[in-house]
């Protein structure tokens, strides 16, 4: 289970200060899928940053499973942070690996055998439907296949949490689908998991509850159904007619 209690973030720049996220709470179940939508600026990217402590909250708490993350030494974080899988808008693989070599990368970090690495990585790789792209390299791979290995690398220390943010905003529309199609399975298998995403029907269809944010707040949490159907805030009101008669 993970908490969020009172987080903020503040980021200081020379000129002003920036109120990234302005007092969260958000409480999120083992197996829930929570689709977090949003304007730009809204501080979406901010939140699941904070939820592994990628960034650093100014003010509040993460809690997992109990543990207040800001308060754990760093070797226990470490440890912690192997159970929060993070897919990235602009995918982050290694150029210079090959697809294989990038979903060995973390299990080799790990200290995981060579030949139980390899096993394990092939193993993911035909979860995502590339086990013939094992030793292709990132330019060669389109940009639903670069996510689709990004997401199976998210997936080889075996997290109990996957963060999504954005994860097909830089794909061409004919690779989206390909890639919440993976997302979709693995909402299935019981794993708790955040998305950002700019997919209504995404949020809509497969979250478990769906968090609307506005300069840095939770402006409305509910499932999709009250979200999608019967909004109550005027300014989720006004994004989703936005959003829904593109
Ligand atoms: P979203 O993901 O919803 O678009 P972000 O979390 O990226 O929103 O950003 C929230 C606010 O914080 C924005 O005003 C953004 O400009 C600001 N911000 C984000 N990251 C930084 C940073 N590293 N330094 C300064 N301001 C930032
Ligand atoms: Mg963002």
């Amino acid at each position: 289970m993970i908490e969020l209690k009172n987080l903020s973030k503040v980021y200081k720049t020379s000129e002003k200060e920036i109120v990234a996220l302005d007092g969260i709470n958000l409480t999120i179940q083992d197996g829930e899928i929570f689709g977090i939508i949003g304007l730009s600026g809204a501080g979406k990217s901010t939140l699941v940053r904070c939820i592994n402590l990628l960034e650093r909250p100014t003010g509040g708490e993460v809690i997992i499973d109990g543990k207040s993350l800001t308060e754990l030494p760093r070797r226990e974080l470490l440890k912690l942070r192997q159970q929060i899988g993070m897919i990235f808008q602009g995918f982050n693989l290694l150029e210079q690996r090959n697809v294989i070599k990038n979903i060995c990368f973390p299990l080799e970090l790990a200290g995981v055998k060579k030949e139980d690495a390899q096993a394990r990585a092939l193993e993911l790789l035909k979860l995502v439907g590339l086990e013939d792209r094992a030793s292709s390299y990132p330019s060669q791979l389109s940009g639903g296949q670069k996510q689709r290995v990004a997401i199976a690398r998210a997936l080889a220390m075996e997290p109990e949490v996957l963060l999504f943010d954005e994860p097909t905003s830089a794909l061409d529309p004919q690779m989206v689908g390909e890639v919440l199609e993976v997302m979709r399975n693995l909402a299935n298998e019981g794993l708790t998991m955040i998305v950002v995403t700019h997919e209504m029907a995404f949020a809509r269809d497969v979250s478990t509850n769906v968090v609307f944010m506005a300069d840095g707040l939770i402006c409305e949490e509910g499932s999709p159904k009250d979200i999608f159907e019967n909004p109550q805030n005027p300014k989720t009101q006004e994004f989703l007619s936005r959003f829904l008669e593109k």
